[in-house]
């Protein structure tokens, strides 16, 4: 037989609801009826059912699997229920599991039948996007009741890739799975808190801009100052999740906690970190002690505050580190404990709103750097630079030359360091003379989302120094 996978669209609920409809009639859970029913489906096709499909597949159904006139006649032989009333049970069936982010068993366990019958009594005249929404609404509230609102928002990156294999943790693209394909993937976060979803793109986070940042920080900065939200998980790309949280740790204006989660292999992959990153970071931003900490970084099963965390590997799912500070606390078990608090300005304390930010650019020193990159950045129009210098900040003496005449036309000159896990304090006189400021511990990625905000305020030396020391 040949054996070959048939496409499978994700949110065809009416077709879940076609199933359903004839799993009922004949007395079978939907699962165990829909695999069987694909399996006649595929046979009679002559093609090879494996059940691999279905777990791929899973939980949508082909349309054209289902035969309208077997589903009419199986419902004329059976149990007083309307073809039409079935069909809509089972679509409400399907539109509950996918609103919760729960799989096909769990909402039929939880919802009796019965009480989807009255839905259709109720609703059935309605639109059904209506009467779905209107009963996952109710059915939501009452599952939920007492629990935290928990909204995750998605950015796209790898953990929502997609790969042509299951072997495959690198080729993939990123950003694929859209949002409520992500949550049903993680049934357990129902357990957690009332979980919903948005949207604010779906990029390869190499790919992050000013606008997006912006946009992001207006909408956790609204979902936390209203009741929609006791805490928001952000899903992003790892390759720029540290400036991210960074930045919203310097622009967010609420104790409430953020957290952003990743993940370093696909969702297609084998042993795909992504869902259980994105439970912990459910689980830690629904933690009381978690409020108050500044915005946080959970991945594989480590808690980091935004100031420190940096991405420390390429591939492997322990790619996140806090190198000089070490991490805030872990999720051992499922369980979110702290063992530290950031002390450093964040949030509610932070003095920075998010507006539009200047022009700063990153210079990575090297031995032999002769300050030709430094002249272009000032002619590019940079009102800063961030020296990624050697050691404790070391900068060339080319380049400290290019950097004084860089400071002396009014542009702002950050030593940070190269080294990861360094600290760039003050050192030469002559840095200090000529006003460079010092990073302290801030990896120049860092030093350049902080600098870029205080110049939005200010380009006083003495004042970009004190922001240095208080963030
Ligand atoms: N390139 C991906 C991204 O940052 C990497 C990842 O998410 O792990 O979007």
């Amino acid at each position: 037989m040949e054996s070959e996978r048939i496409e499978i669209p994700y949110e065809d609920c009416n077709n879940q609801g076609r199933i359903f409809s004839l799993a009922n009639r004949l007395g079978h859970d939907m699962n165990t009826y829909a695999r069987r029913y694909m399996k006649s489906k595929f046979v009679a096709q002559g093609k090879d059912f494996d059940y691999s499909y279905y777990q791929i597949a899973s939980p949508s159904y082909s349309l054209d699997l289902v035969d309208e006139a077997e589903l009419h006649e199986e419902g004329a032989r059976t149990d007083g229920i309307s073809n039409d009333e079935a069909y809509w049970i089972g679509f409400f069936y399907k539109y509950f599991a996918l609103s919760l982010s729960l799989t096909n068993e769990q909402a039929w366990e939880k919802i009796p039948f019965d009480r989807m019958r009255a839905f259709y009594a109720e609703y059935g005249a309605a639109s059904k996007e209506t009467a779905g929404e209107e009963m996952a609404k109710i059915l939501r509230k009452e599952m939920t009741a007492g629990k935290p609102h928990v909204v995750i928002l998605a950015t796209g990156g790898t953990i929502a890739g997609s790969a042509p294999s299951a072997a495959s943790v690198i080729g993939y693209r990123a950003g694929v799975l859209n949002v409520d394909e992500m949550l049903a993937a993680v049934p357990e976060l129902a357990d957690v808190a009332d979980v919903r979803g948005e949207t604010i793109c779906a990029i390869d986070s190499k790919d992050m801009t000013d606008e997006i940042w912006l946009r992001l920080t207006a909408c956790v900065n609204e979902l936390l100052a209203s009741d929609d939200a006791d805490g928001v998980v952000i899903a992003h790309g790892t390759d720029t999740l540290e400036e991210t949280a960074y930045f919203l740790q310097l622009t967010v204006k609420s104790d409430r906690p953020v957290v952003l989660t990743g993940a370093m292999r696909p969702a297609t992959a084998l042993s795909a970190d992504g869902p259980m990153n994105l439970l912990d970071a459910a689980r830690v931003a629904v933690s009381k002690e978690a409020a108050g900490k500044g915005v946080l970084v959970v991945m594989n099963g480590e808690i980091h505050s935004a100031r420190e965390v940096t991405k420390t590997r390429t591939l492997g799912v322990d790619a996140f580190g806090s190198p000089v500070l070490g991490c805030l606390g872990t999720v051992d078990a499922g369980v979110p404990v702290f063992y530290r608090t950031p002390s450093r300005r964040h949030t509610t304390q932070s003095e920075f709103t998010a507006a539009s930010l200047p022009r700063v650019d990153i210079l990575y020193g090297h031995a032999g750097d002769d300050g030709a990159l430094a002249d272009a950045c000032v002619r590019a129009g940079a009102k800063g630079i961030v020296y990624a210098g050697m050691g404790n900040g070391s900068i060339p003496a080319d380049v400290e030359k290019a950097l004084i005449n860089a400071a002396k036309e009014g542009v702002a000159v950050v030593r940070a360091s190269r080294g990861m896990g360094g600290t760039a304090v003050s050192a030469e006189p002559s840095y200090d003379a000529a006003g460079f400021i010092a990073s302290d511990t801030l990896s120049p990625q860092k030093a350049r989302v902080l600098l870029r905000l205080a110049l939005a305020k200010t380009n006083d030396v003495k004042e970009l120094r004190r922001i240095f020391q208080e963030y």
